[in-house]
C-alpha cells in the first residue's frame, strides 16, 4: 500500500498507524511525500488513515504493482541525467562499446574511436554474466579501474554491469551509471543495492519477460530510493533461431504508455550478428527508443568470446550509422547527432 501525504508534517501520524506489522518507509519526490508499507495488508486500518489530515491519496498496490514507475505517478516523460547526457529528451542518445572489458589497450582505442564519432557513453562489462563457467567472466575490479581509465583520457561517460549486490558500492566509484542484465532482471538484491546507491541504472529486460514484470523490477530500484530508471529491450526469446533474440519493438510504444521512464534499445543482443544491428537501430530509433545501446569494438578479431565479437560494429561503422539515422531521427521529431 502507498499512501500519498500533502506534506514531510504529516508522514509521523501515517506512519504511527502503520507501524508494527508492516515495513515502512518514505519516499520523497520533487513537491510530492509518500509512505509506502509492505505486509498483511488486512491488518492496516484505513479509516484511521483517511482520518488524518493531509492524506490525499490511498494507493491500491494491488492494483497498481509498479505505481512509481507508472504515467498514473507521473504523467509528464522523466529525464535521466548521465554526465552532460540526457537519456529522454529530444536526443536520441548513443551508448556504445564492448561487450566486456578485456584490455586497456583495445577499451581506449574503441572509446577514442568512439568519442569521435559524437558518443558520449561508453559501455563495457567488468563483471559478466554468461551461460558457462568457461566463458571469460570479465576482469573485476581490473576492469572497473580500466574504465575510469578510461573516462578519464577521453571524457566520455562509463556504463558496466553489476551482478552482485556487494559490487554494486564499488562500481558506483569507478562507473556513471549500472546496468542490471537480463538475467539479473529479478534479482531482488541487487535491485534493492541499486535503488540505495542511486546512480542511474539501466534496467534490461529479461528475454523470457513480461513488460509488466519490466516495471515491477523497475519499481524496486525506484522503491528503494532511486528514480533514476532506464528501461531497456534486447530481445526476447521466440521460436526464432537465425537470430539471437526477437526484438520486440512494439516493448517501446507499450512502455511509453504505461510508464515516464526512458526507454532504449539493444539492438546488438537481439540481433546477435553487426549485419543486423543498423536496421534495427533505425526501427528502434522509429519506434521512439529514448537511445541505442550498441556494442562496439576496435578489433573485434582480438575479443576472446566469438559470440561478442560477431555482433560488435567498428567505431567508424558507429559513425556511419548515426549519419543513417539523422534523417529518419528527424522524421520523427528527434535528432541523433
Ligand atoms: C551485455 O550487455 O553485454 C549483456 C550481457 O546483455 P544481456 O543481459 O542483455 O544479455
Ligand atoms: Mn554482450
Amino acid at each position: 500500500m502507498i499512501i500519498e501525504v500533502a506534506d514531510r508534517g504529516t508522514i509521523p501520524a501515517v506512519q504511527k498507524v502503520l507501524q508494527g506489522t508492516h515495513e515502512v518507509r518514505k519516499l520523497i519526490f520533487p513537491e510530492r511525500f509518500f509512505v509506502a508499507c509492505s505486509g498483511d495488508e488486512r491488518t492496516i486500518d484505513q479509516s484511521a488513515l483517511k482520518k488524518i489530515d493531509g492524506v490525499l491519496n490511498i494507493i491500491d498496490t494491488n492494483q497498481h504493482p509498479y505505481y512509481f514507475a507508472s504515467r498514473v505517478f507521473k504523467e509528464k516523460d522523466t529525464i535521466v541525467r548521465v554526465g552532460d547526457v540526457e537519456i529522454g529528451g529530444r536526443r536520441v542518445a548513443m551508448i556504445a562499446g564492448p561487450c566486456a572489458v578485456e584490455n586497456l589497450d583495445d577499451t581506449l582505442e574503441t572509446a577514442i574511436g568512439l568519442a569521435q564519432t559524437g558518443v558520449k557513453i561508453l559501455r563495457g562489462g567488468a563483471f559478466k554474466p554468461r551461460t558457462t563457467p568457461y566463458n571469460f567472466q570479465g576482469l573485476g575490479l581490473a576492469g572497473l579501474k580500466i574504465l575510469a581509465e578510461v573516462r578519464r583520457r577521453t571524457g566520455l561517460s562509463v556504463v558496466t554491469e553489476v551482478i552482485n549486490p556487494e559490487d554494486v558500492e564499488i562500481a558506483a566509484e569507478y562507473v556513471d551509471m549500472m546496468q542490471v542484465g537480463m538475467f539479473n532482471m529479478t534479482n531482488t538484491p541487487l535491485l534493492k543495492r541499486l535503488g540505495e546507491v542511486g546512480k542511474p541504472v539501466i534496467l534490461k529486460r529479461n528475454a523470457y519477460s513480461t513488460l509488466a514484470n519490466l516495471l515491477k523490477a523497475a519499481e524496486f530500484i525506484i522503491y528503494n530510493g532511486n528514480p533514476h530508471v532506464i528501461l531497456c529491450e534486447r530481445g526476447v526469446k521466440t521460436q526464432e533461431t537465425a537470430t539471437r533474440f526477437t526484438l520486440d519493438v512494439s516493448a517501446v510504444p507499450v512502455l511509453k504508455r504505461l510508464s515516464h521512464l526512458p526507454v532504449i534499445i539493444d539492438p546488438s543482443h537481439a540481433a546477435g550478428h553487426r549485419d543486423l544491428v543498423p536496421i534495427l537501430s533505425k526501427c528502434s530509433v522509429v519506434a521512439g527508443a529514448d537511445a541505442l545501446l550498441i556494442e562496439s569494438h576496435v578489433a573485434p578479431e582480438r575479443m576472446i568470446k566469438p559470440g561478442d565479437a560477431d555482433q560488435a560494429l567498428h567505431p567508424t561503422e558507429i559513425q556511419a550509422l548515426m549519419k543513417d539515422l539523422q534523417p529518419i531521427a528527424e522524421a520523427v521529431g528527434r535528432t541523433v547527432l
